[in-house]
């Protein structure tokens, strides 16, 4: 196993500052290099990436296929895209700047941190990374200790591929990665949780380090008459329950209009059985909860509300059954805190102003699920709320479209990435203005006599 000392931070740190000012990452072809040379990598190493998540979560290998090794697919978008990406962009210029051109150029940051979470602990570092690389920055990374075997493999096959110089891994928790905001870098790019995310951002204030924080809270799910009722409670299910829920945009509870919730409710238990059998603790298509502190979190919430599906519990296993639960409070703690797990509060809704007010009342989610058909209810409920992203009539598959940013907005985040918006969270956009030398007006230079009507003129 590879591991970095955490003394040895100041000195990777300068090494990448010095790599960076060699001008080789500027170079687009490099970066399409590096890129493919990551693609490579994690299929190389495909099976220990899934033996690791597998460890880790228990994570399905399909599910470790769809979710995490998938991230293979933006490096393709990305190399496809990039030249045209980096190249300067023509702006436009008004009649009184006839004499001038402008151009917008995309240029690296320099060196960057990322900070990833354990829930998808491959793919949320890697898919910054790729944003990263392609912008042509240097990175230094720190994936979550929690998932610790994925935070190996990862430390492996970045050390077997690339120069600490350029990228490098950095294994810990908390220590390590105060370690890491003491220093400065150009961008800090972090996903985890809200309370996380202030202490990344108080920190990187000190430098006026830009941040980019993909955090979480409580995506709610809206499910109103309008539907096909067998594919919306498939694609519930499988959104709620993959990983264990524990997705930051897994619908965390349900909005259902009084008239279909018994049908809902019957609707979900028959899916559940279909997905995961009699008893899901045997299925080898469901995961686990990541650790004992985040099982007994969980476990706390099963007193909310009334269990009306699942609820069974194995402690030595971090096992928790996909549980459904009904009748609970607004205050009760499990509608309080984001849930991430695979439990499923119910609540209904007579009118869909009550829906909305509900939603409105919170902090702005990361996730907005809205199930109907009816044009009308979805332009009302895209209008009158605001979340990171909304997904019409499914779940969680909002974040596989590389054409969409993906982030949230308020207290679920600041910026966003995936595809072209990966590229230019992590570059600057430098304008550049051009002037020739075939004419110089000189109404701007003093002395100002008699200039103003002419200025007022022109600029009125
Ligand atoms: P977390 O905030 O506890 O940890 C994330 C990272 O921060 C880890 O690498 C950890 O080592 C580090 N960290 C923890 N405490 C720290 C501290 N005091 N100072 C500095 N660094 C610290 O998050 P988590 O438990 O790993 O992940 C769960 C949270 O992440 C959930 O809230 C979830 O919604 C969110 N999340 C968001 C997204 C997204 O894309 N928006 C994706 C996955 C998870």
């Amino acid at each position: 196993m590879i591991t970095t000392e955490l003394s040895n931070v100041g000195n990777i740190l300068h090494n990448q500052r010095e790599f960076f000012q060699t001008g080789k990452t500027k170079d687009v072809n490099f970066r399409i290099e590096q890129l493919k040379s990551l693609k490579q990598t994690i299929i190389e190493h495909e099976k220990s990436i899934v033996e690791a998540l597998q460890a880790d979560l228990h994570k399905p290998e399909v599910e470790a296929y769809i979710t995490e090794i998938s991230v293979v697919k933006e490096i393709d978008y990305t190399i496809k895209h990039l030249q045209n990406w980096s190249k300067p962009k023509k702006a436009a210029v008004s009649w009184d700047f006839f004499s001038y051109s402008a151009k917008i150029y995309p240029e690296p940051l320099g060196v960057v941190l990322i900070i990833g979470p354990w829930n998808y602990p491959f793919q949320l570092i890697i898919s910054p990374l790729i944003g990263a690389i392609a912008a042509g920055n240097c990175a230094i990374i720190k994936p979550s200790e929690i998932a610790s075997h994925t935070s190996h493999i990862i430390t492996e096959i970045i050390a077997k591929h690339f120069d600490p110089a350029y990228i490098a891994v950095v294994e810990g928790g908390v220590e390590a990665s105060q370690k890491l905001l003491a220093e400065k870098f150009d961008h800090i790019f972090f996903t985890g949780g809200t309370a996380v995310g202030k202490i990344i951002m108080t920190a990187a204030a000190k430098y006026l380090t830009p941040v980019t924080l993909e955090l979480g809270g409580k995506s709610p799910c809206i499910v109103d008459t309008d539907v096909n009722l067998e594919h919306t409670i498939r694609r519930i299910t499988w959104g709620k329950f993959i990983n264990a829920g524990q997705t930051c945009v897994a619908p965390d509870y349900l909005l259902v209009n009084k008239k279909i919730k018994k049908d809902l409710i019957d609707g979900l238990e028959k899916n559940l059985k279909e997905f995961y059998g009699d008893n899901p603790i045997n299925s080898p298509d469901y995961a686990r909860i990541i650790s004992e502190k985040h099982f007994d979190r969980l476990v706390s919430f099963l007193k909310d509300g009334k269990v009306i599906i699942g609820g069974k519990t194995e402690p030595s296993e971090r096992y928790i059954a996909p549980t459904v639960i009904d009748d609970v409070s607004l205050e009760d703690s499990v509608m309080q805190e984001e849930i991430f797990g695979p439990i499923l509060p119910i609540i209904e809704y007579t009118d869909i102003a009550e829906a909305i007010a509900l939603i409105n009342s919170r902090p702005k989610p990361l996730a907005l699920y809205l199930f109907s058909q009816d044009k009308n209810l979805q332009k009302q409920v895209l209008q009158e709320t605001s979340s990171g992203g909304v997904c019409i009539n499914d779940t969680v598959m909002q974040v596989g479209v590389s054409s969409l940013p993906f982030g949230g907005v308020g207290d679920s985040g600041i910026g966003n990435y995936h595809g072209k918006a990966s590229f230019d969270t992590f570059s600057h956009k430098k304008s550049v203005l051009q002037n020739s030398f075939w004419l110089d007006l000189k109404w701007r230079y003093a002395p100002y006599k008699g200039k103003l009507p002419f200025i007022k003129k022109l600029l009125g």
